[in-house]
């Protein structure tokens, strides 16, 4: 993490009416901005990107949120939205049209891939390829538009490498796009690397405290001004003012989080990593494979959210485990201040899969988490259950 980007997150507002020496970011709670004459409303209006008329469309406390996400992400423009998938709908449902096709590599967000399978109707084919290391060149067409990625997935950690992927893609034409919601900006810089396009959920880290859905995208200006005017002011998923007040208030302790949530995460892998009821961790942290040169030199930290496998992983076993943590609370989501656990683990699965379970390591202390790790697995192993 560099002194660069702790100074973009405690930056002071700089907007319009900079007030009486307020620390905080005034919320510009209002729907639209009145003008001084209608030739100024006309003018503004007709680049409505760069003016602020409507909040449905720009809104001076959410610009500053946008502001200090592109200078984090080193892209020229970003645009907020109402959640990550209300980001992600803009990308896909504003840049791509009927007889485009989308790869998408490694374990993408569920719902990603559902929306792809809805664009189906509209004529936009898909094609998912979940191995980390799919040849990518093999599976673009004439028609691929874009590339889209999560580097590391959020289910089993996997990560790519950025620039080899990056590289393919640009020889071909092809625009990527990459959700980078696991590391933040501050752990990885995939526009850096030749990624095109980025989005988040800023409901995870950035917000960090569990209290705000959004999401956004980072580009260049071009792109994300046709993002603006096609994904964002059409679907209108729009960040309000009180929820970009929120995810900047996150944004101000971003770094010293995210540290926490490496230290707890590190001491929390390596303690799974000892345990004989284990079978595997998934984290870059544990990962010694060939991926491993690209973690040194992809990531400057890793964040809280990890999974593993639990030995004989039946649904009787996942859920003894998982309803004995208390630290770790059961839920969905992940990257807030707390802990939590969930497992894809169904009672109607195969008893001899995988017993995957995942973690978002939170900022308690770290002794407690391992300790309550620990007090679920003798839950487990005092069960006579299968
Ligand atoms: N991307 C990833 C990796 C996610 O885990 C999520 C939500 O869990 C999203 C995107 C969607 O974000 P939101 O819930 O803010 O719509």
């Amino acid at each position: 993490m560099n002194s660069t980007d702790r100074q973009i997150c405690t930056d002071a507002w700089d907007g319009p009416g900079a007030g009486p020496g307020a620390v905080a970011p005034p919320i510009y709670q209002t729907s639209l901005f009145a003008k001084a004459s209608f030739e100024e409303f006309v003018r503004q209006q007709a680049a409505e990107h760069e003016n602020f008329v409507y909040s449905r469309g720009t809104n001076p406390t959410v610009a500053f949120l946008e502001e200090r996400l592109a200078l984090l992400e080193r892209g020229e423009a970003a645009k907020c939205f109402a959640s990550g998938m209300g980001a992600i709908g803009a990308v896909l449902g504003g840049l791509l049209r009927s007889g485009d096709h989308v790869l998408f590599v490694n374990t993408v967000y569920g719902p990603t891939l559902e929306l792809a399978e809805h664009l189906e109707r509209f004529g936009v084919e898909h094609t998912v390829l979940t191995a980390p290391d799919a040849d990518v060149e093999e599976h673009i067409r004439d028609n691929t538009a874009l590339i889209y990625v999560e580097s590391p997935g959020t289910m089993l950690m996997k990560v790519l490498d950025l620039r080899a992927l990056t590289a393919i893609a640009r020889r071909r034409g092809v625009r990527t796009v990459m959700d980078n919601t696991w590391s933040t900006p501050l752990f990885q810089k995939p526009l850096t690397a030749g990624v095109d396009l980025v989005v988040h959920s800023l409901t995870k880290y950035i917000g960090g405290h569990s209290d705000v859905v959004g999401g956004a995208v980072v580009g260049s200006s071009e792109t994300i001004r046709e993002i603006f005017y096609r994904g964002h002011q059409l679907f209108g998923a729009a960040m309000s003012a009180m929820e970009a007040a929120l995810v900047l208030r996150g944004l101000r302790t971003l770094p010293v989080r995210m540290e926490q949530h490496q230290r707890n995460a590190l001491a929390v892998v390596d303690h799974l990593l000892a345990h004989p009821e284990v079978d595997a961790v998934h984290h870059p942290h544990a990962d010694h494979g060939p991926a491993a040169d690209v973690i040194s030199s992809q990531f400057s930290g890793l964040s809280g959210l990890l999974s593993f496998e639990l030995r004989e992983g039946t649904f009787a076993r996942v859920s003894r485990f998982v309803d004995a943590l208390e630290v770790f609370r059961i839920g969905v989501s992940w990257g807030g201040y707390e802990s939590l656990v969930t497992s894809p683990v169904r009672p109607w699965d195969d008893p001899a899969g995988p017993g995957l379970i995942r973690l978002s390591v939170g900022l308690e202390d770290v002794q407690s988490q391992l300790d309550d790790l620990d007090g679920a697995f003798e839950a487990l192993s005092r069960s006579t259950a299968p």
